[in-house]
């Protein structure tokens, strides 16, 4: 006898080799329990994510490496996933929360078993949409295909409605005799979409309070009823991964009690190190290739944008949104660019502007500063790359051994003006500094910046000439 369409949204259906109609894939009868088929489906996600995890840590192998530094933020990760939980990722935006989370699909699985035209991807063995129960009930074949790993992306969005987030399903068209695949029965939204895959939840917090009430709902119980009347008779099996930023920033809302109790929160934060921040910046490059950045500009830039965050910059009490990791990012893409397109070898100081407006072009609308703030955004960023250059000149400077710093002077007085682009191989030391011969134009000026900001003894008068001061001084006495 057959059941009453309507009824099969409410049931549970598990499929058994003994209750189970033909699988068939690409055409051709499957064994789905057979060891060739197993591993691809009745299990929930956490399953997959935990032995995953287990084998990664077997093989010593970071699941994360794409991911720099955050050592102990990892180990959270791997600890909460181990047991189950979701995870809430908390920082300011631009430190890599998003990058996690896609981390993390690499402890999916590669492909799973799914009936084949399922809107969401059921499993054959335990279907959740009333069209796939019916399939796998009534039918005598049915027909599977593999599904890629699934990461959906769910935006924080205030204007979000129910039925873009979670979907509709019209218990009013199944009594009008509408077939339970027909798109006007049923919708699925984002999260239903997420269904055994990876659900990253950007912005948790901006999303409907009502309607984070109903996602709890959703990954709890076997039946949600929308506002707006809706049956979702359905308990979805995904990962939840989630990120917010603090709350004291504008425009978020937060997330609610029962929705937070359901997630282990992790901070995200800006790079520990130097040398991490500029890791990640050359990293996520988008110019790859072009004029070398030697590593004082690698420093000079990374330090000018993590000076900004810092609260002993003098600055600090006006800039109210602080630069992320982006800020690095752009800032390496944006010198290489002018000196891959002036035809420099490595990066120059010229590559930043005459007044810094490459740097400017990658910082501006990447901080905030309070409105009553008497100096410009521009004189901010100014003042910290000269800040910057300061500081890493004066490591330089330090650097040069006495002996060392008399043959150069020297060598500075006998010639009096000195153009980096053509005094090709003037110092030993400059070579030293260097990891690739390319860079030696950009550490012979380097090196006159410093000893010229440091001594005194040489001035830049032009695009990487320098004039000895002590000689101009005697001729003009
Ligand atoms: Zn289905």
């Amino acid at each position: 006898m057959k059941i009453m369409e309507f009824e099969y949204i409410f049931e549970e259906v598990k499929i058994k080799p003994s209750n189970a109609p033909k699988f068939t894939l690409n055409g051709e009868e499957i064994d789905i329990w057979s060891e060739k088929f197993a591993n691809y489906h009745s299990k929930s996600i956490v399953d997959y994510v935990r032995e995953n995890l287990v084998r990664y840590e077997q093989m010593q192998i970071d699941p994360f490496s794409e991911i720099v530094g955050k050592k102990v933020e990892k180990e959270l990760v791997k600890t909460a996933l181990m047991s189950g939980s979701n995870i809430l990722f908390k920082g300011k935006k631009g430190y890599g929360k998003t990058t996690f989370s896609k981390s993390i699909l690499k402890l999916l699985p590669e492909k799973i078993l799914a009936i084949k035209g399922c809107k969401i991807h059921d499993d054959p063995t335990q279907p959740v949409c009333f069209s796939c129960k019916k399939r796998v009930l009534e039918a005598n074949s049915v027909e599977l295909t593999f599904v890629p790993r699934k990461w959906i992306r769910i935006p924080g969005d205030p204007m979000m409605t129910t039925r873009q987030l979670i979907g509709g399903i019209s218990i009013q068209k199944i009594r009008e005799g509408y077939d339970l695949d027909h798109p006007e029965v049923f919708t699925p939204g984002r999260v239903l979409k997420a269904h055994r895959g990876l659900a990253y939840f950007d912005e948790l917090g901006s999303i409907p309070s009502a309607l984070q009430t109903l996602l709890h709902e959703l990954f709890e119980e076997k039946q949600i009823t929308t506002p707006e009347g809706d049956i979702i008779p359905m308990r979805i099996d995904a990962l939840i991964i989630a990120s917010t930023n603090p709350a004291n920033y504008k425009g978020v809302s937060d997330i609610k009690e029962p929705l937070l109790d359901r997630m282990e929160q992790i901070d995200i934060g800006p790079p520990e190190t130097i040398e991490e921040e500029i890791e990640i910046g050359l990293k996520n490059m988008s110019l790859k290739k072009g004029a070398r950045i030697p590593e004082w500009h690698l420093k000079i830039l990374a330090s000018a944008v993590r000076c900004m965050r810092s609260k002993n910059c003098r600055y600090a009490n006006r800039i109210e949104v602080e630069p992320s990791c982006r800020a690095t990012i752009k800032l390496f893409d944006h010198v290489r660019a002018s000196a891959t397109r002036k035809g420099h070898e490595a990066v120059m100081l010229s590559d930043y502007g005459e007044r810094f407006e490459i740097v400017k072009l990658a910082l501006r609308s990447r901080f905030e500063i309070d409105y009553d703030a008497e100096i410009s955004k521009d004189e901010i960023v100014e003042a910290v790359v000269n800040d910057a250059i300061d500081s890493v000149c004066s490591s330089i400077y330090a650097s040069i051994p006495r002996n060392v710093f008399n043959d150069i002077m020297e060598a500075i007085a006998e010639m009096r003006v000195v153009n980096v682009y053509k005094a090709n191989g003037f110092s030993q030391f400059a070579h030293s500094m260097c990891k690739d011969s390319n860079e030696i134009k950009s550490a012979l000026e380097i090196l006159l910046e410093s000893i010229a900001r440091c001594s005194g003894l040489v001035e830049r008068i032009g695009d990487g000439i320098y004039a000895y001061k002590a000689y101009d001084r005697q001729t003009r006495v």
